[in-house]
């Protein structure tokens, strides 16, 4: 590992012009900024580089995500985040009349996002059964809450996953993901989610087609192989698997072929020059 972050752009990062970056397990690990993250994220973006962020997480809006970047150090406007509760809110946006009632299970940032979206949300589902149910991560989840998502859902609810990962790094452990209260959710209703996240095309489509994300031009850099890497490789985007969140190198020799990445970094000082030694043999 080099003492420091190399000043200038060099290595894997000098080929592409846009960066799209999940967040847990790669730029940090609960309020941990991770190696190296803050040096290489703002080299980037002095060095003219188009930086995004996607995460799945749907525990925050993203103004509240850009201020997290701010704090560990990291320029950033809440415009650069792309978020599955935000993704979520558009896609009900086409999907649901306006104003339609939802009941969320899920944290404040989700609501806030669907509120800003135009949607009501609604505590108790016996009186007026929702348009849908909208699941993400919820750390105050309970029995419940799931009772009520089973009665919605049984009684014509859609049922709709922000994401469905089963676990996200925090500082010093693995802990449950919103696909753990998507999966007991599933459980109790025989329904299964529609899933709006990573490894979703959806998410980054309407960036491709405006010409904001270019795919050939761009690196995707995950911790996650069912998430970021199937998402990537789904849309030919190049992309690097770095080993500071979920994902280990045995993972990687065990994945299918649709979840293998590119390249696959120990942090991410390593986009600046010292990639090229952690080429896999396949791909790009
Ligand atoms: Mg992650």
């Amino acid at each position: 590992m080099p003492e420091r972050v190399r000043e200038e752009l060099s290595g894997l990062a000098n080929r592409f012009e846009t960066f799209v970056f999940d967040l847990d397990g790669v730029v940090y690990r609960g309020n941990r900024a991770l190696p190296h993250a803050v040096e290489v994220l703002n080299l980037l973006q002095e060095s003219g580089r188009q930086v995004f962020y996607l995460t799945n997480n749907s525990g925050a809006t993203r103004q509240q995500y850009a201020e997290k970047l701010r704090a560990l150090g990291v320029d950033a406007q809440p415009e650069q985040f792309i978020t599955s509760a935000w993704a979520t809110a558009l896609y009900l946006q086409r999907a649901l009349n306006p104003g339609a009632k939802l009941f969320v299970v899920g944290e404040p940032g989700l609501k806030q996002e669907l509120h800003a979206a135009g949607f009501e949300t609604v505590e108790a589902v016996e009186t007026e059964i929702p348009a849908a149910v909208v699941v993400g991560i919820d750390r105050a989840f309970s029995y419940e809450r799931l009772a009520q998502a089973q009665y919605a859902i049984l009684n014509g609810a859609r049922f709709i996953a922000t994401n469905a990962d089963p676990t996200y790094p925090a500082e010093d452990r693995l802990l449950p993901g919103a696909g753990t209260m998507v999966a007991a959710i599933a459980t109790a209703t025989g329904h299964k989610p529609r899933v709006i996240g990573k490894p979703n095309p959806q998410i980054l489509q309407p960036f491709i087609e405006r010409g904001v994300i270019q795919p050939e031009r761009t690196l995707l850099i995950g911790d996650r192989l069912d998430t970021d890497i199937a998402l990537a490789n789904l849309l030919h985007i190049p992309c690097a698997l770095v080993l500071t969140g979920v994902a280990t190198r045995d993972d990687v020799a065990c994945a299918p072929l649709e979840q293998l990445p590119q390249w696959v970094l120990n942090n991410l000082s390593e986009l600046l020059g010292d990639a090229v030694n952690n080429l896999l043999v396949h791909g790009v």
